[in-house]
């Protein structure tokens, strides 16, 4: 050990392609001691010094919070091969938008370049706290992460919708269909919207006070068949979010914004735990909701994945979009097998947005010691995706064989259906 700094930047044991998760938890502890007791190297060399690797050692400026976060970064597995662009991007990263009533940050291809396909926003309401009436072009997909929130809307037939949702419901609003958001009590909501669209922006939205402050006030007046002195009070900049009280009961609340036209015949949105669970195995399970369960979201498809302590949402691919993911608890990591013999492994927690493109193979292993929870997500009207045992087991075994250099047992141990998540 030549420099004495060197000691807690060093691994406790060597990396291997095939690192387990407790070998990863052994360097975890080294880089959070580390952390503690910055400049004190001299009592951690002990610990490090044994299996030193002097090539991957960093001696110079370093953050050592994001270096354990991010193990795959700090010390690339062998498997890695580089030319392959950035794939996560925290929400932590985000500039948050704040405001009376609640806050608001995106990612989109802005802050995630390869993105192209789906953009995201996390969204924060105070009890009573309002996201504006409004619309856009993109699809607008959302899941709710916290609370209770009320939604509104009106569909093609002018008729209304209006509904309560709490943690883990969905709502789909398509492209112009305009709509508003409020938090409820005790303590309102956070939730994720996804766009179908990565250069959606959140900035991009239509609001209905920019609309009623730039048009004259003469055809307000005209437009409505009311007196200019009605509406001498418009807001005269964007509310966007705003605080208003509470909600009333729902039903009251439905009853008035149906009036004679009656209801939406239309479901916007969706209660996802209702939903039985597509595939549970001894690793985890999957909790699938596109269209054909949830028949308004036509543009964009959701499956929940949860991964126990050791498990691996296996390796596949997806034939139909681009994924763009979320994680809502616990540790993992992904890598990217891309053309050309390009890929990366990265490094996700709570509140990452992960992104892996069309037909490109990924998997996500959970690497701490609590469930962890993700969304994939796709611009897509149905879910799909190809297994890679799935696809082995199904192939000639002699032709498999051949490409693997594999023995005949070690084929015949391959699942022949897909287990989604293993262990299976
Ligand atoms: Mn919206
Ligand atoms: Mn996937």
């Amino acid at each position: 050990m030549e420099n004495s700094l060197q000691a807690p930047l060093t691994p406790a044991t060597t990396i291997s392609p095939r690192r387990d998760r407790f070998t990863r938890r052994g360097f975890l502890e080294i880089g959070a001691t580390a952390l503690a007791m910055a400049g004190i190297a001299p009592a951690l060399r002990a610990a490090g010094a044994e299996n030193s690797d002097r090539s991957r050692s960093t001696p110079g400026p370093r953050n050592p919070a994001l270096d354990s976060e991010n193990t795959d970064a700090a010390f690339p597995p062998v498997t890695d091969a580089g030319g392959y662009p950035t794939f996560k991007y925290p929400f932590a990263f985000a500039n948050k938008r704040l405001h009376d009533g609640g806050w608001s940050r995106e990612v989109t291809v802005r802050e995630l370049p390869v993105a192209k396909a789906m953009a995201g926003v996390n969204m924060r309401l105070t009890a009573g706290g309002v996201r504006e009436l409004h619309w856009h072009t993109a699809g607008e997909w959302a899941i709710m992460l916290y609370g209770t929130a009320r939604i509104t809307g009106i569909d093609m037939d002018g008729r209304s919708f209006v509904s309560d949702v709490k943690k883990y419901d969905l709502w789909y609003f398509p492209s112009g269909m305009p709509h508003s958001i409020q938090g409820l009590g005790p303590d309102g909501a956070e939730f994720l919207l996804v766009f179908d669209d990565g250069t959606f922006s959140e900035f991009g939205t239509v609001l209905l006070s920019d609309t009623m402050r730039h048009t004259p006030s003469e055809v307000i007046a005209k437009n409505f068949n009311l007196p200019e002195a009605s509406f001498k009070d418009l807001p005269q900049r964007e509310l966007f979010i705003f605080q208003a009280e509470v909600p009333g009961a729902l039903g009251p609340d439905q009853n008035a914004a149906a009036g004679t036209s009656g209801a939406s015949r239309q479901d916007f949105a969706f209660r996802t735990m209702a939903l039985p669970v597509a595939k549970r195995t001894k690793g985890g399970e999957v909790r699938i909701v596109d269209s054909s369960a949830f028949k308004v979201s036509t543009t964009i498809a959701m499956a929940m994945v949860t991964v126990r302590p050791g498990g691996l949402r296996e390796l596949h691919w997806h034939p139909n979009s681009d994924e763009w993911q979320y994680f809502i608890s616990g540790t993992g990591r992904m890598t990217v097998m891309a053309s050309g013999s390009r890929s990366r492994t990265m490094d996700f927690q709570a509140g990452d947005v992960g992104y892996v493109e069309k037909t490109l193979g990924h998997y996500v292993e959970n690497t701490g010691d609590t469930d962890l929870v993700f969304l994939e997500m796709f611009r897509s009207a149905s879910y799909q995706d190809f297994s890679l045992s799935e696809w082995l087991a199904h192939t000639p075994p002699e032709l498999v064989m051949a490409h693997l250099h594999i023995d005949r047992a070690t084929y015949d141990a391959i699942s022949k259906e897909k287990p989604v998540i293993t262990p299976a």
